[in-house]
């Protein structure tokens, strides 16, 4: 994998200011802001780096506000690292390829892996299937 390295400045310039605060920041999005995604068949894309992150068929509802997947696209893509702020035990959840924070996993998700992966929307751009 290629990894996506830029300076703090280059990402200010790219992403804007929720993205960047989410993404480069660890800053986590209110709820019920962008979950307003599509419903169609897709692909849940890196808004840092444009890589493919989840897909539309592990997308559920989890009645949180934010955009929750049971599964990655690709489990090499997505990286998890220990998150002991706010004096809890969370796993965060970042796109290997750029480093950037997508959220965090939780296992009380469900069938087949009972894994809820709570993505922050803006972090996330949707390609329809052609
Ligand atoms: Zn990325």
């Amino acid at each position: 994998m290629d990894k996506v390295i830029k300076s703090e400045a280059e990402w200010r310039e790219e992403l804007d200011d929720l993205a960047f605060k989410v993404l480069r920041k660890h800053g986590t999005e209110r709820a019920f802001t962008h979950d307003d995604f599509p419903k169609a068949p897709g692909t849940y894309l890196c808004r840092g780096c444009g890589a493919p992150l989840f897909e539309q068929a592990t997308k559920f509802d989890s009645g949180t506000g934010w955009p929750s997947f049971y599964a990655p696209l690709d489990p090499k893509m997505v990286g998890e690292s220990q998150d002991n702020s706010w004096f809890m035990r969370r796993t965060e959840v970042h796109c290997n390829r750029c480093d950037g924070h997508l959220g965090h996993v939780f296992p009380d998700g469900p069938q087949p892996t009972g894994l809820r992966y709570c993505i922050n929307g803006v972090a996330l751009t949707f390609e329809p299937e052609e």
